[in-house]
Formats: structure tokens, C-alpha cells, sequence
């Protein structure tokens, strides 16, 4: 089949690839013309495992192709996705400037029969004013086209992994004509392919992100529990996870949930449930969770250190907004690092993709970003975990001790092994779990943090 992808980020690149390789034909289309320039001389705008082998051979085969022009890229093509960002707006809700923009230039390119498809994530109701405006731009009115939800849920590092064996497809129409067609292009899938109204397709893409961020928020919130009574988060959520029922995927407490995704998309769902006078009590609460751990976190680190960090220096070890990925959009690393430069302190810092995005975020004051782990701890007075990137679960722990001025680790991600860390002689700090060296005051400065969290700062 012949597609077009509108937009070359994290989704529509990959998708593009990804269903070239399944034998169609495929152009990718962006206004980012630098971008495109990167992508044509093979060179990947994003780091994604794999992403770059599928782009060049596709690419090489003559079944993918680049372009910035809109009116060229989906001259022939039968399904056209639109791929746009949908960030989040000054009112919390999606800001969609973006997917307007593009439905009136499809509206104005379009000359034959086409399924236009969001795979951008869209509030319920989207998908109709896509179809009202691509109608008003119609330059000629004969021609016919059909819309369709076709809600994205790949994650980032493991994009391409996720979008040739999805878990799931959804396809929301209310034409047949395009299910038909949208069916055949996922016929060779062994994954179920569920097809339902558009309505509903837009709302499962922001029930399942909320979903899992309120699972998230859940151990989150149990692991404020386990540190007052002396439980362990960890070993709490392995036994819970083996339970069929709920799984152990999103059942690692931290320092909560970032990204480009997670917290504009439960921004948006309550958003739309204001709109439509209903309040969402319950994904209030994840959001608030999630703000209130990253509050905690660093009041650990306050009282430990005071709440002037002058002079202090912080090793920091992950500056993505997860593992695997090169992407800090809404990272609570970012987030961390800022408040820890607002106290006063000084940050070494070490990421294996994220680098140079943090760069432009938070510039070069304050923060030396090093080439490795061991560099970004010397002569630091603690280091900090803030993404769960695996190669920082096997942190060479005695060279770490040697580096360090002083043995303390606040492990925001619970990425180290506790029991090996302590008996090591380190202070650990982790999420959801007592410190061994500091049990007497817990309780009190726990009592302190929730007060903080409560809006006192
Ligand atoms: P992104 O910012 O990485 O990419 C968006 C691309 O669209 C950019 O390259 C931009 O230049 C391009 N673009 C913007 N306006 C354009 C226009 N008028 N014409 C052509 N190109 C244009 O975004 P992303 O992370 O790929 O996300 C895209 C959508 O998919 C969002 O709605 C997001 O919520 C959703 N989504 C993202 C993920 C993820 O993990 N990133 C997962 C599932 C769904």
C-alpha cells in the first residue's frame, strides 16, 4: 500500500520505517527541514534502538522516501497518518495547533480518495473536526476521504520494537470503507486489531496512559507506607506484580512518571472531564502524587545536606526522562537537577544518550556534563540516581566509594541493590525504603516531608 506519515518525530519516524518494512510504500513528511536533510543523508534525529538499520535499508530498497513538501508526500498515498505533537497547552489541556494546521493542508492537497489517520494522541471529539476541516479546505469538493483513529502506544527505546508487534491495534471509523482498509494494512498482525468508533478509540489511547500512570502513582504512594513502617517498596511490588491480575510492569516506585507523554496526557483526560463537568477525583490524585514524590525526594537530600547546597556537589547519573531514550521532554531528572542548582549546588552529570537535549535545556552553568559515570562522581558529596538506565544497576560500587568524597547514594530510581550498597559501608537513600543509617529521625523528617508536600514550597 502507499502511506504517508505527517511528522517524523519519535512516532511518525518510526511508523514510517517500521511499515515500509512490511512491504509498503512510504513517505515521511515534516517542516523541519533540517530534519529531514539528517533523516535523506542517514543520520537519525532521535536515538531509538534499531530505528537507524530499518530508515537505511528501507530507505536503500526504494520503499521510503523523505520530504518536506505536504502536497507531494501524500499525492499517491491511499492512508495518510498524521503523526504531529500534541503538547500540552497553557490550560492543561492538548494543545492541537499542530493537527489543525495539518487537516486544512490536506484539505487543500488532497485529490483522490484517502484515509486520513490520527496517530497523534487526540481528545475524543478530535477526529470529527479533523473531518469538518479537511471538508471546508477541499479545494476540489468531489473528492471523497474517510478519517480514522489509530491511537499510538509504542514507548520510547523501544519504538520499533513495540510498532512491528504491537500488543494491540485500535482503529476508530465511522466509515466501512476505511476499517476495510485500515484492516488490511494490519492483516498480517497476530495481535488483536480492534475496531470500534472513533469516539471511543480517541478515549482508550488516554484511559491506558492514565491507567498507567495511576499504577505508577499507586506503588508511589504504597512506598510512602513501606518507608514509615518499615517495609520495602521493592519487594512489596514483586509480590504484588506476580498476581496475574495486576502484573508487575509500572510497579517501580521512583521519583515519578516524566515524558512527552504521561503528563500531558493525564493533564488532557482530566482536562476533558472538567469539560464535560465531571471531576476526575482520582487522576487528580495521581497527579498530585507524582509532584510529591519528586518533593520528597529532594527534601531527603535537604535534610541530609541542609537546605543551603553551596558548595555541595551532586554526581547525578541519568538525565532522560527514562531509560533508553535520548528524549527529556517533561523529565523529572531535569526537574531534580533545577531545583538541586536553585539550592546553591554544583552538578557533574552523565547520561548515555540525553546529553546533548539536557544541553540546550539547562545550558552549561552550574552543571559539567562528563563522558561517563565514574567521571560525573569526583570529589562529588553524594550521588544521585534519576533515570533507571540499566548500565547504572552494574556501577563498579568500589570505584564509586573511591570517587566520592563521602559514601552516599540517593537512589531516585531504586536502581542499586540495597543490601549490596550498605553492607559496603555507602548511606543509601532510595525510594520506598528505610535508610538504614538514619532509622531514628524517619519518622520525623517523613512527618516534615509530608507537611512540605502539602504546598509549603
Ligand atoms: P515529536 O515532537 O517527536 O514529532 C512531531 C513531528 O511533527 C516533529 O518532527 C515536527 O517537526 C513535525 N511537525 C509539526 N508540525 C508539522 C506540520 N505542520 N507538518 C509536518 N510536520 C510537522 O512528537 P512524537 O513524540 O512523535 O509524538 C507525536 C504524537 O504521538 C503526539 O500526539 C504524542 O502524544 C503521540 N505519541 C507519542 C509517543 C511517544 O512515545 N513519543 C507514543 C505514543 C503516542
Amino acid at each position: 500500500m502507499n502511506l504517508a506519515f505527517i511528522g517524523t518525530g519519535y512516532v511518525g519516524l518510526v511508523g514510517a520505517a517500521v511499515f515500509s518494512g512490511w512491504g509498503n510504500k512510504v513517505v515521511g513528511i515534516d517542516i523541519d527541514k533540517k530534519k529531514v536533510e539528517m533523516i535523506k543523508a542517514g543520520r537519525m534525529p532521535i536515538y531509538e534502538p534499531g530505528l537507524s538499520e530499518v530508515v537505511l535499508r528501507n530507505t536503500k530498497e526504494n520503499r521510503l522516501s523523505f520530504t518536506t513538501s505536504l502536497a507531494k508526500g501524500i499525492e499517491d498515498a491511499e492512508i495518510v497518518f498524521i503523526c504531529v505533537g500534541t503538547p500540552q497547552g497553557v490550560t492543561g489541556a492538548a494543545d492541537l495547533s499542530s493537527v489543525w494546521k495539518v487537516a486544512k493542508e490536506i484539505g487543500r492537497n488532497i485529490r483522490s480518495y484517502k484515509v486520513i489517520v490520527t496517530k497523534s494522541t487526540v481528545p475524543v471529539g478530535t477526529n470529527e473536526s479533523v473531518k469538518e476541516i479537511i471538508r471546508e479546505n477541499l479545494t476540489n469538493k468531489n473528492v471523497k476521504f474517510d478519517v480514522a483513529s489509530n491511537p499510538e502506544f509504542l514507548r520510547e527505546g523501544y519504538s520499533v520494537e513495540d510498532m512491528q508487534n504491537p500488543d494491540r491495534t485500535v482503529v476508530g471509523s465511522d466509515s466501512i470503507k476505511a476499517l476495510r482498509i485500515m484492516k488490511k494494512l494490519y492483516s498480517h498482525l497476530e495481535t488483536p486489531v480492534l475496531t470500534c468508533d472513533i469516539r471511543s478509540s480517541e478515549m482508550i489511547k488516554y484511559a491506558s496512559n492514565a491507567f498507567l500512570a495511576a499504577k505508577i502513582s499507586f506503588i508511589n504512594e504504597i512506598g510512602q507506607i513501606c518507608e514509615r513502617a518499615g517495609a520495602d517498596v521493592s519487594v512489596v511490588a514483586e509480590g504484588m506484580g506476580l498476581d496475574d491480575r495486576i502484573g508487575p510492569r509500572f510497579l517501580r516506585a521512583g521519583i515519578g512518571y516524566g515524558g512527552s507523554c504521561f503528563p500531558k496526557d493525564v493533564s488532557a483526560l482530566y482536562k476533558t472531564s472538567s469539560d464535560q463537568d465531571y471531576d476526575f477525583k482520582l487522576l487528580r490524585g495521581v497527579m498530585e502524587v507524582n509532584e510529591r514524590q519528586r518533593d520528597h525526594f529532594l527534601f531527603k537530600i535537604s535534610r541530609h545536606f541542609g537546605e543551603n547546597l553551596d558548595g555541595k556537589k551532586f554526581g547525578v547519573l541519568g538525565l532522560a526522562f527514562k531509560e533508553n531514550t535520548d528524549d527529556i521532554r517533561d523529565s523529572v531528572a531535569i526537574k531534580v537537577i533545577r531545583s538541586l542548582r536553585g539550592m546553591g549546588a554544583y552538578i557533574r552529570a552523565y547520561d548515555p544518550q540525553a546529553t546533548e537535549n539536557a544541553k540546550k535545556e539547562l545550558g552549561e552553568t552550574g552543571i559539567r556534563y562528563c563522558k561517563s559515570a565514574s567521571s560525573a562522581l569526583k570529589d562529588c558529596d553524594a550521588l544521585v540516581i534519576l533515570t533507571e538506565w540499566k548500565e547504572f544497576e552494574f556501577l563498579d560500587l568500589n570505584l564509586a566509594k573511591k570517587l566520592l568524597k563521602k559514601p552516599v547514594i540517593f537512589d531516585g530510581r531504586n536502581v542499586l541493590n540495597r543490601k549490596e550498597v550498605e553492607s559496603m559501608g555507602f548511606m543509601y537513600f532510595a525510594v520506598g525504603k528505610r535508610t538504614k543509617a538514619v532509622r531514628g529521625i524517619d519518622d520525623r523528617t517523613l512527618q516534615a516531608s509530608a507537611i512540605l508536600s502539602n504546598g509549603k514550597r
